[in-house]
């Protein structure tokens, strides 16, 4: 078939009028190691018999539930093109919030020890750290599958920047940060979000943490203060509903300066707490 016989079935097939379109050129574009823009200028051209086939068989898979990320094996997250794989979380655009906050607080030059918690694909440890060239960057996850997707990916793009560690949230480190950040899971166990869209594919203990949601950020909360020098500063993601449950926990931890950031759709996202000491 011709590339723009391909698009149009594919697009047909997957029969959602906003992303039908664009998702069906990025699993062709994928496939065949050519971008949008060439597909448009090369509606003509012939695809051989075998990506045909695997591109139909995206198309179904797709049309199944199943994530384009995992399908194409790439997301890209602050403008890093990263390997993705279903043992981690997709990179969410409103987790940039979290990268964009730690930047207003690490300045330019500083050598600061920065730790990301639950690193799964790297995505937010790798967005500080090339952005901040002198900072010593540590990452951790629970999940050794993980750790390997997100050394793949420091491989790829930022060689020898991260120290990753194994293990469970602050447990693998030693030692104080100047910042601790984290993307934990967050959604509550009853959550219908989590049987539908992405998230059905995606790995159960990135995303909740059981009951109300809030357990992993209680935890991160009641053990940063030990690996935080004074007034260094901890930041994490979370629910849209779940602000002042986070501020409160916060608070009730001692952090001081305890904020709420929304973020693009208006929704509060992130909160940072100061570690009293530093003026
Ligand atoms: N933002 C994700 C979602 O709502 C959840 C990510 C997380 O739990 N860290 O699907």
């Amino acid at each position: 078939m011709k590339i723009g016989e391909l698009l149009s079935r594919g697009r047909h097939q997957l029969a959602n009028p906003d992303l039908g379109r664009l998702e069906s050129e990025l699993l062709l574009a994928h496939l065949l190691g050519v971008t949008r823009a060439w597909l448009y200028a090369n509606p003509d051209s012939a695809v051989g018999a075998k990506p045909e086939a695997e591109y139909l068989q995206q198309i179904e898979r797709r049309k199944n539930g199943e994530p384009v990320a995992y399908l194409t094996g790439t997301c890209e997250f602050w403008s890093l093109e990263l390997e993705i794989t279903p043992d981690v979380l997709i990179p969410r655009p409103e987790s940039e919030l979290l990268v964009e906050t730690a930047l207003e607080i690490i300045p330019a030059e500083a050598e600061w020890r920065v730790a990301d918690l639950g690193t799964g694909s790297g995505a937010i440890a790798l967005a500080i750290a090339s952005e901040r060239p002198n900072c010593e960057m540590h990452a951790t996850d629970i999940s050794q599958l993980a750790i390997d997707v997100a050394r793949k990916n420091e491989a790829n793009l930022l060689p020898g920047r991260i120290q990753f560690h194994a293990g469970s949230w602050l447990a693998p480190l030693d030692g104080k940060f100047d910042l601790i950040i984290s993307n934990p899971p967050y959604v509550a166990a009853q959550d219908p979000h989590l049987i539908r869209g992405d998230c059905r594919f995606e790995p159960r203990t990135a995303l909740t943490p059981g009951s109300d949601g809030l357990a992993a950020i209680r935890h991160i909360a009641g053990a940063s203060p030990d690996y935080l020098e004074s007034g260094a500063v901890l930041i994490v993601e979370h629910g849209y509903d779940q602000g002042e449950d986070v501020r409160r926990i916060l608070e009730k931890r001692s952090y001081a300066n305890v904020v709420t950031r929304k973020d693009l759709s208006g929704h509060d996202r992130v909160t940072s707490g100061q570690l009293a000491g530093r003026a």
